[in-house]
């Protein structure tokens, strides 16, 4: 008889930091960029070297931490975690062991309503909409390694160290998980915080955000926990969900077989949609971790907690519960506009001046939308004012520019954010509003179009539309189609 199993999963989540610096050195943490320019003989280990501190790094980790109700450590240390491999120049890791910067906290996940990405994953809704807590055991400090390039044409490994010292925090859940669904919710919400705070922008395609999944069985009704595996190199919500799905059947499998799952790391192919044994914990190496003593301890005194505190934004929950109250638009719109932080910031910035939060909604909905995909963009680019959209919302309510032009506006605005107002003077684009002149072009236009007229008035409405297209042609598109079919209408009757 099958027997009915319980999936356990932990997260160890690893976040970069969005510092400009690295977190020991001085070098530019910016993405890309010819290989090892961007380094010293800190960040590439040479001896008698000695790292720095990079404060920032210490204040984004406790924002984190904070924002994720942990225990701030007042006194925290960094610890050598020793190892060889050609990516990691001094032979050791600078990390957290036994003094994590923050330990003990958690967050709330909302499960049964699905985000966008549970869905673009392929989950079906579940219906029951539960809060959960998952608990963080821990948050500590690290420094990334570099990057090895095997180059099969010239049969060789390269090595580019730019990534090495760029700053790091590992978020470490408890084993409070109990399906994929818990699992993206726990990522998101812990995505919303950290992109939020500014504190990265957790892409997992580009592995700023990486997570490592641990994962056992038990069975139903039991206390205590079933071995482990930990699987690696997983990029993408997808790919996470499949893993899971997959560690589930293998683990499953081994079980009803009498076996005993082997506590080992593996690697999740999602292409072949299997994992495989990387190194099990009998070859698990022994880092002989101590005290790194080239940094001093940190020491953090209740004033900088109260000051990082004091400047932690308004997160996404509390905003759509003020939005709701605040500005009368629907919740479609308001879930869409505080995924990202910026676009909230616009949206109110851009409603504070113009007073009308429909319209700005709008525009951040379609235009920028549609902008944003085509040009393969995420919102935190965006790089238009909030001001410079109000006036141009403005332009369109006081009929200077009708709706086609603004469009166009937006379009230039989108990439150079120029003033509106500015540009549609230059660029002659100010609607003729003077119905005088719009009403010489409808009587050409009447002139030129006998048929359309004549359908028009054997009752075929639709041949207005036509004629209102001419009308604008005729007037380069700056007339107001509104002014144009009213007097077209008032002609023709
Ligand atoms: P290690 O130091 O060996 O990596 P930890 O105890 O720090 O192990 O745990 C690492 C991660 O594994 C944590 O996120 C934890 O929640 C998770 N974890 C621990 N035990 C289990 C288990 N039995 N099943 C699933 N996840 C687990
Ligand atoms: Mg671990
Ligand atoms: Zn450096």
């Amino acid at each position: 008889m099958s027997k009915e199993y319980e999936t356990v999963i932990g997260l160890e989540v690893h976040v970069e930091l969005a510092t400009k610096t690295k977190i020991f050195c001085g070098c530019s943490t910016a993405f890309g960029g010819a290989p090892n320019t961007h380094t010293c003989p800190v960040c590439t280990g040479m001896p008698g070297s000695l790292p720095v501190l990079n404060k920032q790094v210490v204040e984004y980790a406790m924002a984190v931490g904070l924002a994720t109700n942990c225990n701030i450590t007042r006194h925290c240390k960094f610890d050598r975690k020793n190892y060889f491999y050609p990516d990691n120049p001094q032979n050791y890791q600078i990390s957290q062991l036994y003094l994590p910067i923050c330990r003990d906290g958690y967050v709330e996940i909302e499960t049964g309503k699905l985000s966008v990405n549970q869905k673009n994953a392929g989950m079906t809704e579940s219906g029951e909409v539960k809060t959960k807590r998952i608990g963080i055991h821990e948050i500590h400090m690290e420094e990334d390694a570099g990057k090895l390039v095997h180059d099969d044409w010239a049969d060789a490994s390269l090595v580019d160290y730019n990534r090495s010292g760029v700053p790091l925090i590992e978020i470490v859940s408890e084993p409070d998980m109990r399906s994929a669904e818990e699992v993206i919710a726990y990522l998101e919400k812990l995505r919303m915080f950290i992109q939020y705070l500014g504190a990265s922008d957790c892409k997992l395609q580009e592995g700023s955000m990486r997570a490592d999944v641990n994962l056992s069985l038990r069975e139903v009704g039991s206390t205590e926990f079933g071995t482990r595996t930990e699987m690696k190199n997983l990029n993408s919500f997808t790919s996470i969900m499949h893993a899971i799905a997959g560690e589930r059947e293998r683990q499953m499998d081994i079980l009803e077989s009498g076996g005993k799952v082997v506590q080992e790391t593996r690697r999740w192919d999602d292409a072949k949609g299997e994992s495989y044994a990387m190194r099990s914990k009998e070859d698990a190496q022994d880092y002989r971790y101590f005290p790194d003593p080239d940094l001093i301890p940190v020491d953090i005194s209740e004033e900088w907690i109260e000051r990082v505190k004091a400047s932690q934004p308004e997160f996404r929950p509390a905003k759509i519960e003020r939005y709701k109250k605040e500005y009368g638009i629907p919740d479609y719109d308001i879930e869409l506009i505080t995924e990202s932080k910026r676009m909230a910031d616009i949206f109110e910035e851009a409603t504070a001046i113009c007073g009308q939060p429909k319209k700005v909604s709008n525009w951040l909905m379609v235009e920028t939308m549609r902008l944003l995909k085509e040009k393969c963009m995420d919102a935190d680019k965006i790089r238009f004012s909030p001001a410079h959209l109000a006036s141009l919302i403005k332009l369109v309510d006081s009929k200077v520019i009708n709706n086609n032009s603004a469009k166009e506006v937006f379009e230039v605005m989108f990439e150079e954010d120029v003033d509106p107002e500015k540009y549609v003077e230059e660029h002659g684009m100010k609607q003729e509003n003077d119905e005088g002149a719009i009403k010489s072009i409808c009587e050409q236009v009447i002139e030129a179009n006998p048929q359309s007229v004549a359908d028009y008035k054997g009752g075929k409405e639709k041949a207005i539309g036509f004629l209102v297209g001419q009308v604008m042609k005729a007037a380069k598109g700056k007339a107001d189609p509104g002014t144009a079919n009213k007097i077209l209408k008032e002609l023709l009757s």
